[in-house]
């Protein structure tokens, strides 16, 4: 019962059984008044009849009295006077005719000689209106309503005159008629307890009345409308309240037979009370009739609407509470019939179900990596601390894998991006095929993917490693192309490096990044690996002031003509005489410093230190140019152009003094921007050769759209040319083809005569390598040179 407000369905509910019952409630009214005003009609008609009827009767009553007194004219005892006798025989007749109160004679004298009421003795009654009327007349009279001198008692006289044989007047016989006659017929009539039968005058005085009319005889009733009415209309009926108080229906009519017309006049009152009783037992019954109805209505409503309607929509609202909570789960529970209701629990239903599939989907994209359909970090983060939770209530280690898909961003430009896509892939699927179905694996961003591993430890890692490593081998084919593809892989292990999901892909990070350096398939996180780290770190600190400080030198290894057999260039090579660790190599900072951003301060510096170099030489006469290395960061930055011509100008440098080398990934990296630069450069007059070529994904002719005149084939293929035929065809082929496309070649890392052989049988252009020379400071170089050391024919 509780929130049962105004507005609640079930009291709106109520409200509607209610007001569907109201107009039975009007129409019973409605009908009652109508039978209150038909009772009024028939009990005024009924009361007008009676007053009617008391009026004829009245009439009758006189004629009557006419008769009796002529039949007791003749009687010679009435004629002659014998007082006593004549008093005797009139005494005789009353007892015969109740109704009348008295009859008498009265002499010429207009006394009263005899009466069937004794009198004490003869009274004058010549004042009487009957007396003076017969003696005018001489005939029957009647007299006015009057209260009797002998009887006491309302009444009516008439007189009759008895005359002698000239005619004069014997004597007046009288008959007093007693009114109260009218009782008889009220109480014949049947009326209603209360109900009235009233005789009254012109002056609304009270002749007599039933019942009790002692009580009201002679009282005045001129003052109540009802006596107005009379006097005004004659017959009629009215709505009055009695002398006694009781509201009742009226109807009148004059008395017939009254001695003038229109001075007494005859009402019959009915109480109302009576008069309704009918109307009103029925109003009663149907009012009661109507409340037992009504209240069967209303508990009827009570239970179907809570059966039916409400219970439903309490559902309905407990289903919507639950919802608003965020429980998608949720179903109304109710039958989805075809009523109202049904079909929205239905709709609700629906609805929820719908959401609840839109919001998994929803889940789903935003844990989930679109392309690979693998987890996504978010994910992997969430797995990660479940699996690390669970580990540590088992007490069991936790063993986390990063990966990194080698050179990716080449494969990506060199073979398009949906190749990159297809290959991630394809990479994605290579690793779980590795896998348990209870490990997680995820693609973190770009080339990374990771794997958890749960409950495996230092050695379960590595075996996973060492399994994907060899499931690596297997070349992955691409769009018909076969491409060798290797990842770098870093461990990191729960509870030892790390308490926490960040922790742990933070550490197998570092370790990843260390695999990356080193070239190993894969590493575990080792603390001193940290410490390396550190020094690492100090040292890329320390770099910035080596550059600015002068600790850099520059080394130079020639490259030799294999026509002239002289040399034809000249590489500068970067080294850093470090204060506390001596000479280090570049292989050391070349790679912190591309990742800081320190290889552009570095490479101007080795751009202005070799140009320098040369202009010396020039002017020494050592006619060379000097070969400087360019790292990605480098080639990719729009401000190169400008800074190189700066530093041609300041250093007086003629710009095809200089050549810069560029690998192919520096330039599959980012083609356009490669382009763009190398193109500014190139008007300048500077060229430009590929570097450790054959080790990257470009294609010659993709690399022959950029201004380039040299290729220097990687010390990889050089190194087993003698023994390897794989790469003696490889390093034939790139020669061939780099000379049909007016390419010249060098060939790096020739460290052997019988390579050089080779190389010499296959056109190669020039050499690079120990054989004739490893990279010396300037000095030595110049030496070189003067010495015209030069290599032999065979
Ligand atoms: P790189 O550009 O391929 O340089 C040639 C490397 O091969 C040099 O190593 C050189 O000493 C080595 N080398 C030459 N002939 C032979 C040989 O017959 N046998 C063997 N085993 N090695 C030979 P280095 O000087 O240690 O330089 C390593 C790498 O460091 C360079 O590879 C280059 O990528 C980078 N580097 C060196 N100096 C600079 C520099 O000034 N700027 C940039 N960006 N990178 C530099
Ligand atoms: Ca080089
Ligand atoms: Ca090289």
């Amino acid at each position: 019962m509780k929130n049962l407000s105004f507005w609640s369905l079930r009291v709106l509910l109520l409200l509607l059984v209610f007001f569907s019952v109201a107009p039975a409630l009007g129409l019973i009214f409605y009908t009652a008044s109508e039978q209150r005003r038909f009772a009024t009609i028939q009990a005024q008609e009924n009361a007008l009849q009676l007053a009617r009827l008391a009026s004829s009767h009245h009439d009758g009553v006189i004629e009557a009295a006419h008769q009796l007194l002529a039949a007791l004219a003749r009687l010679s005892e009435v004629r002659n006077g014998n007082a006593t006798a004549c008093d005797r025989i009139l005494a005789d007749l009353l007892k015969q005719y109740p109704i009348y109160a008295n009859f008498g004679v009265i002499g010429p004298d207009k006394r009263i000689f005899c009466s069937a009421i004794p009198h004490p003795n003869s009274i004058d009654a010549s004042d009487r209106a009957y007396v003076q009327q017969a003696f005018k007349t001489h005939d029957f009279a009647i007299g006015d309503y009057q209260i009797g001198r002998i009887t006491k008692k309302a009444s009516i006289n008439f007189g009759y005159p008895v005359l002698d044989g000239t005619g004069r007047i014997q004597v007046v016989v009288f008959a007093a008629l007693d009114l109260t006659w009218l009782n008889q017929i009220a109480a014949n009539a049947n009326l209603p307890a209360h109900s009235t039968l009233t005789l009254t005058d012109r002056h609304g005085i009270v002749l007599t009345r039933y019942p009790d009319p002692e009580k009201w005889v002679g009282k005045s009733e001129a003052d109540r409308p009802l006596a107005r009415k009379i006097l005004d209309q004659g017959e009629g009926v009215a709505d009055d309240q009695g002398l006694d108080g009781i509201p009742r229906l009226y109807a009148f009519t004059p008395l017939h037979g009254a001695p003038e017309p229109g001075s007494v006049y005859v009402s019959v009152g009915i109480p109302k009370e009576a008069a309704f009783a009918q109307a009103d037992r029925i109003l009663m019954h149907n009012l009661i009739g109507l409340g037992v109805v009504g209240i069967l209505a209303l508990g009827a409503g009570w239970v179907f609407g809570d059966l039916f309607i409400l219970r439903r929509i309490h559902a309905l609202i407990h289903f919507t509470k639950q919802l608003t909570a965020g429980d998608l789960s949720v179903r109304t529970g109710l039958s989805h019939d075809r009523g109202e209701l049904g079909q929205l629990a239905q709709a609700f239903d629906d609805m929820t179900q719908s959401l609840s599939t839109k919001t998994a989907a929803v889940k789903y994209e935003a844990t989930h990596d679109p392309l690979t359909g693998l987890p996504n970090r978010f994910l992997l983060q969430d797995r990660l601390q479940q699996v690390i939770l669970t580990a540590h209530r088992e007490n069991k280690p936790v063993a986390l894998l990063l990966l990194d898909i080698d050179r990716f961003k080449e494969v990506n430009n060199a073979l398009g991006h949906p190749v990159g896509d297809i290959l991630l892939k394809q990479f994605g699927l290579r690793i779980r095929e590795v896998l348990r179905e209870s490990d997680t694996l995820a693609r973190l961003e770009g080339d990374k993917f990771a794997g958890i591993l749960p409950s495996a430890g230092l050695e379960g890692a590595m075996l996973v490693a060492n399994k994907i490593r060899k499931n690596l081998e297997r070349p992955f084919l691409l769009e018909g192309l076969s491409l060798d593809v290797n990842a770098s892989m870093g461990i990191a292990l729960y509870p030892e490096h790390g308490m926490d999901a960040v922790t742990l892909i933070q550490k197998a990070d570092i370790a990843m990044y260390v695999s990356k350096e080193s070239g190993e398939p894969f590493f575990t996180y080792a603390a001193s690996r940290d410490q390396n780290n550190l020094r690492r770190l100090t040292l890329i600190g320390e770099l910035r002031q080596a550059i600015k400080q002068d600790q850099l030198f520059l080394l130079y290894q020639p490259q030799i003509s294999l026509q002239t057999g002289r040399i034809s260039g000249v590489e500068a090579l970067v080294r850093w005489k470090h204060p506390q660790h001596g000479v280090v190599p570049p292989d050391q900072f070349i790679l912190p410093a591309e990742q800081t951003g320190l290889i552009k301060p570095l490479t101007l510096w080795v751009l202005k230190e070799a140009l320098r170099q040369c202009g010396v030489w020039q002017r020494e006469g050592i006619q060379i140019g000097v070969a400087v290395n360019l790292s990605a960061r480098n080639l990719l930055d729009p401000k190169l152009p400008d800074q190189i011509s700066e530093i041609l100008q300041t250093s007086k440098a003629d710009p095809e003094w200089l050549e810069l080398e560029i690998t192919e990934s520096v330039i599959m990296t980012d083609p356009l921007r490669a382009m763009d630069i190398l193109t500014r450069l190139n008007k300048m007059g500077i060229r430009f050769s590929i570097d450790d070529f054959g080790t990257g994904y470009s294609s010659l002719s993709y690399l022959r759209r950029f201004p380039i005149d040299t290729l220097k084939i990687d010390r990889s293929f050089v190194k087993d040319i003698t023994e390897n035929p794989d790469d003696q065809a490889i390093v034939s082929a790139i020669i061939v083809m780099a000379h049909r496309l007016k390419l010249s070649v060098v060939a790096e890392g020739v460290e052997t005569e019988r390579q050089l052989a080779f190389l010499r049988s296959e056109n190669c252009d020039s050499i690079q390598g120990y054989l004739f020379c490893r990279p010396v400071p300037v000095d030595e170089f110049k030496e070189l040179w003067m010495s015209k050391k030069s290599i032999p024919e065979h």
